[in-house]
C-alpha cells in the first residue's frame, strides 16, 4: 500500500512505528498473549521510542501530534498485535478528555511530570460501570464538593491499563437529578487512594489488562476538575468521536495482517498438486479480504483527517470504527479458513489475532452503538435535506401527488 499525502515527519513516524512493531511486537505476540499481563517492558520501549502520549500539546511536554499521526502508530502496532496496540494506545484515550477540557496549567501540573520522566507512566480512562456500559449517562459514581476538595465514591469496571496506572480520568455524577447534564470529569492520581479490584479474565487481547477501579472517599483538590461541572458527558462523547479512529486504525492493521498471513500461506501451501492460491475460491476470498482492509484503512484516514481539520467527524469516525472492526473480524475468520488446520493451531498465531479482533467490535462503544450514532446524525441531516425530488411523505398524511400526471391523480 502506498502511503500517500504524508508529510516527511509523518512518514518518519510511520516507519518508526512499523520497525518497532516488526522488532518488538509481531515476533512476541503469542508469548505476550500467554503471559496475560501488561507488558511493562514493551511499554517502556514504546515510550522511549516516542510512540505514546502522542497528542499532549508541546507546552505540556508532549509531541503535539495530530489524530492522523496517532492512527499511523495504532495501525502499525495493531498489525503486530491488537492487545499490545491497545496497551500502547491507552494513554491517548486516558488523556484525550484532558486535552479537550483541561487548561494548559492543569496539564502542566498533572500530566507533564508523567510523560517527561525516564519511566513510562500509565493513564486509565474510567467511564464504564457495571450498570453503565453502552448507556454511559447512567454513571453512578458520585463526586461531591467538600470545601475546596472533591470527594469521589464509586466503582468503574473494564478499565484498561488500570492495574498499573498512575492517573485515572474519571467520569462522575455531581447531581443525579440532572441526568447526563450533571456529569463531570476529574483527574485522579493513584496516590489519592484509588484501589484496584477484580482483574477481568478475557478471551483475547491479553497483552492489555482491565480491572475494576474502586473510589472510596477519594479526595482530590479542586483543580482536578476538568472543564466545567455538567460538561462531563459532552467531553466523553467528544473524546470518543476522536479516539474511535484509533480503534479503527488498530482494526485496519489487523485486517491487513490477516490478508498478508493468508496470502503468504496460500502461495506456498500445496494441495491436489497445486498451490491453493491458484484455486479461484481461495483467490476470491483473498481479494475480498484485501478490499476490506483497504476500506478500513481509508475510512480511518478520512475520519482522522476530518478531526484534524476541525470538521465534525461524529458520523465518519463511527463508520470507520464499525466498518474497520467488522472487516478485521471477517478477515480473521477468513484467514483461518484459508490456513485450514494451521490457522486453527495456537502456535501459528492466528488464534491471538482472531480473539483480539473480536474486542474491536465491542470496546469504545459497541458496533451497535456506532450504528446508533450514525442513525441519529442521519436523522438530523435528513431534516435539512432538499434533494430536489418532489415526492415526500409528511407524517402519516398521504404522499404529495402533485407531480403525477392528471389522469393518475384520481
Ligand atoms: C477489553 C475491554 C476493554 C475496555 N476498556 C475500557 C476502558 O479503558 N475504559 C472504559 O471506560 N471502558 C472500557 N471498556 C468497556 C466497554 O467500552 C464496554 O464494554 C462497552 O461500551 C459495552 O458495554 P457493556 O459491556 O456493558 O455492554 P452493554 O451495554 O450491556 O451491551 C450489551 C449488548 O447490547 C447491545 N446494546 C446496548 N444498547 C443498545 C442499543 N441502544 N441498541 C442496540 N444494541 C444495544 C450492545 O451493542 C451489546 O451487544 C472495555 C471493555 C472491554 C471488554
Amino acid at each position: 500500500m502506498v502511503d500517500y499525502n504524508l508529510l516527511p515527519y509523518q512518514q518518519e513516524l510511520l516507519e518508526k512505528a512499523r520497525a518497532f512493531t516488526k522488532e518488538h511486537i509481531t515476533p512476541h505476540a503469542v508469548e505476550l498473549d500467554r503471559a496475560d499481563e501488561i507488558p511493562m517492558d514493551l511499554l517502556q520501549k514504546a515510550y522511549e521510542a516516542g510512540l505514546m502520549n502522542l497528542h499532549i500539546p508541546k507546552e505540556a511536554g508532549g509531541p503535539g501530534y495530530s489524530l492522523l499521526d496517532e492512527t499511523l502508530v495504532s495501525e502499525s502496532t495493531g498489525y503486530g498485535d491488537a492487545g499490545c496496540a491497545t496497551a500502547i494506545m491507552c494513554n491517548n484515550l486516558a488523556f484525550a478528555p484532558l486535552v479537550i477540557g483541561a487548561t494548559i496549567e492543569q496539564l502542566q501540573k498533572y500530566i507533564k511530570p508523567l510523560i517527561t520522566g525516564e519511566k513510562v507512566k500509565l493513564g486509565a480512562f474510567c467511564l464504564t460501570e457495571r450498570e453503565a456500559g453502552s448507556d454511559a449517562a447512567a454513571t453512578k459514581t458520585m463526586a461531591v464538593k467538600e470545601g475546596d476538595e472533591w470527594v469521589i465514591n464509586g466503582r468503574k469496571c473494564w478499565i484498561t491499563n488500570s492495574p498499573k496506572a498512575d492517573i485515572f480520568t474519571v467520569f462522575a455524577q455531581t447531581d443525579p437529578s440532572k441526568g447526563y447534564k450533571g456529569m463531570a470529569v476529574f483527574m485522579v492520581p493513584k496516590s489519592a487512594g484509588v484501589e484496584i479490584g477484580h482483574i477481568e479474565n478475557k478471551i483475547g487481547q491479553k497483552a492489555s489488562a482491565q480491572a475494576e477501579v474502586i473510589f472510596e472517599n477519594v479526595y482530590v483538590p479542586e483543580d482536578c476538575l476538568v472543564g466545567e461541572v455538567g460538561k462531563g458527558f459532552h467531553i466523553a462523547m467528544k473524546t470518543l468521536d476522536k479516539t474511535r479512529a484509533g480503534i479503527a486504525a488498530i482494526a485496519s492493521g489487523v485486517a491487513q495482517r490477516c490478508v498478508d498471513e493468508a496470502s503468504k500461506f496460500a502461495i506456498t501451501r500445496k494441495q491436489f498438486g497445486t498451490k491453493i492460491a491458484k484455486f479461484q475460491g481461495i483467490g476470491f476470498m483473498l481479494a475480498d479480504m484485501q478490499a476490506r482492509a483497504l476500506a478500513a484503512h481509508h475510512l480511518t484516514r478520512y475520519a482522522a483527517w476530518l478531526a484534524d481539520n476541525h470538521i465534525n467527524n461524529s458520523t465518519e469516525s463511527a463508520i470507520a470504527k464499525f466498518v474497520a472492526s467488522d472487516n478485521a473480524m471477517q478477515n480473521a475468520i477468513d484467514a483461518i479458513q484459508i490456513m485450514g488446520g494451521y490457522g486453527y493451531a495456537e502456535e501459528y498465531g492466528m488464534g491471538v489475532i482472531f480473539r483480539g479482533a473480536k474486542l474491536l467490535q465491542i470496546y469504545e462503544g459497541t458496533n451497535q452503538v456506532q450504528r446508533l450514532v450514525v442513525m441519529s446524525n442521519l436523522k438530523k441531516r435528513a431534516k435539512t435535506l432538499d434533494t430536489g425530488f418532489k415526492l415526500h411523505y409528511d407524517g402519516v398524511d398521504a404522499p404529495d401527488h402533485t407531480w403525477l400526471p392528471e389522469e393518475r391523480k384520481k
